[in-house]
């Protein structure tokens, strides 16, 4: 399999070169038709999905929901879904939600056994009086939805657990590829309703019971259908600190264009954790309900896939730290 930098390399898809620094991801033009963004490259297939669904001017929540399907379903990704590595005990505990214009929202935590948590958070915002099911109980409700119970430990993430198992020392490292990457996605369709989604199987040998940012509304992804959205990727524990995705759509709210709330964000964030935020990878990823387009990240290496006009690429976002 190639890894991330090689199908970056081999694509040819980057639209700006690596040196981009406080600057990329922005576009201020307004934009027309539908547009959908995910985070890392593997969201470009992911788009790829949702397109199908926007470009037929089919509802913006139904494409999010689509769109990640697909890494949820590709035993290869390491970080979603079928063939999320496990937890420290072995175990694959997902975690995802769902959030439409109006402030529905669903979502599932330290789910087990289940390929697809993102529909699983939208069947519990639709069926459920509850917003957020986790463990045993998120497990009971998808399957009385009809979902399968399925092993989602793959022999390639067996494998890797055993090897980590030796030294079992925990220290996540920014962009430690085979540590985390979840995906978020956000989209506006063609009658301008903005949705979002973000499903992970988190960190990598986590503790049995964490549950990272993205099943959290407002820490993982957040959707005001009248301003805009944002997502997450990074260490969940960061973003749940700054409240991630909310203060991005509250900054967009204030008046910022997507690319400076997302700066705005990252930079409050590194002043006020200062030497605790080093060494920590934190990506943020927003939308107005225009479909003018952030992305910005503590460190560097953070890219995000981005399709409008039926256009599919990858960019890479601006940072802060060199290291
Ligand atoms: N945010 C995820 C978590 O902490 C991991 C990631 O995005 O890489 O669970």
């Amino acid at each position: 399999m190639l890894s991330r930098k090689e199908f970056l390399r081999l694509t040819g898809l980057i639209a700006a070169a690596a040196a981009i620094r406080n600057s990329a991801g922005s576009s201020h033009k307004r934009r027309r038709g539908p547009v959908v963004i995910s985070t890392w490259d593997f969201g470009l297939a992911a788009n790829a999905a949702a397109w199908n669904i926007l470009k037929n001017n089919g509802y913006a929540l139904d494409a999010v929901e689509a769109g990640v399907a697909v890494p949820e379903g590709d035993p290869l990704i390491n970080s979603v879904g079928l063939g999320g590595f496990p937890d420290r005990d072995g175990r694959v505990t997902l975690d995802a939600c769902i959030m439409d214009e109006n402030f529905n929202c669903g979502s599932v935590a330290c789910l087990e056994h289940i390929v697809h948590p993102a529909a699983v958070a939208r069947r519990v915002m639709e069926k459920t009086p509850h917003v957020m099911l986790a463990g045993e109980g998120a497990l009971r409700f998808a399957l009385e939805q009809g979902f399968k119970n399925e092993n989602l430990l793959t022999p390639e993430a067996e494998t890797a657990w055993k090897e980590w198992l030796k030294k079992a020392e925990y220290d996540p490292q920014p962009n430690w590829e085979i540590n985390h990457d979840t995906i978020g996605m956000l989209a506006l369709d063609m009658q301008k309703r903005l949705a979002g989604v973000c499903t992970t199987s988190g960190m990598a040998w986590k503790m049995h019971g964490r549950i990272g940012d993205s099943p959290i509304i407002g820490a993982g992804l957040y959707v005001d259908g009248e301003i805009g959205a944002a997502t997450c990727t990074g260490l969940g524990e960061e973003m749940i600190r700054m409240a991630a995705s909310h203060s991005v759509v509250e900054a967009m709210r204030s008046g910022k264009s997507p690319q400076a709330a997302c700066e705005a964000v990252i930079k409050r964030y590194y002043k006020r954790r200062g030497n605790k935020a080093h060494g920590k990878q934190v990506c943020l990823l927003a939308m107005d309900n225009e479909g003018n387009v952030g992305a910005f990240s503590l460190m560097p290496r953070f890219v995000y896939a981005i399709t409008s006009n039926g256009v599919h690429e990858v960019r890479e976002a601006g940072y802060l730290l060199e290291k």
